[in-house]
């Protein structure tokens, strides 16, 4: 990015690898940083980083999860009829 300084040009960079996000894109997301409030920008890189480093695979059915199942193995109240491979099986 020619222009910005270092830093800022890499936060272009970073962000233009997220899909659908393009250098223009990824400049206004950059300039809204440095418009808003630190705290705001310092909750989204912890968000970031929380999502990265506490997300994972539910053990029963592999879907996102923050725990070891997830929050819908968790519910024994949910009929896990409506489960999409539950009806696979059914065919
Ligand atoms: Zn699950």
């Amino acid at each position: 990015m020619k222009g910005y300084s270092p830093n800022i040009s890499n936060l272009i960079q970073a962000f233009a690898k997220f899909p659908g996000i393009g250098p223009r894109s990824a400049e206004r997301m950059v300039f809204y940083l440095l418009k808003c409030p630190t705290p705001e920008a310092r909750r989204m890189a912890e968000l970031i980083m929380r999502v990265k480093e506490q997300t994972f695979f539910c053990e029963q059915c592999f879907n996102l999860s923050e725990g070891r199942t997830c929050h819908v193995c968790q519910d024994d109240a949910r009929n896990r009829n409506k489960f999409w491979w539950s009806k696979i099986r059914k065919m």
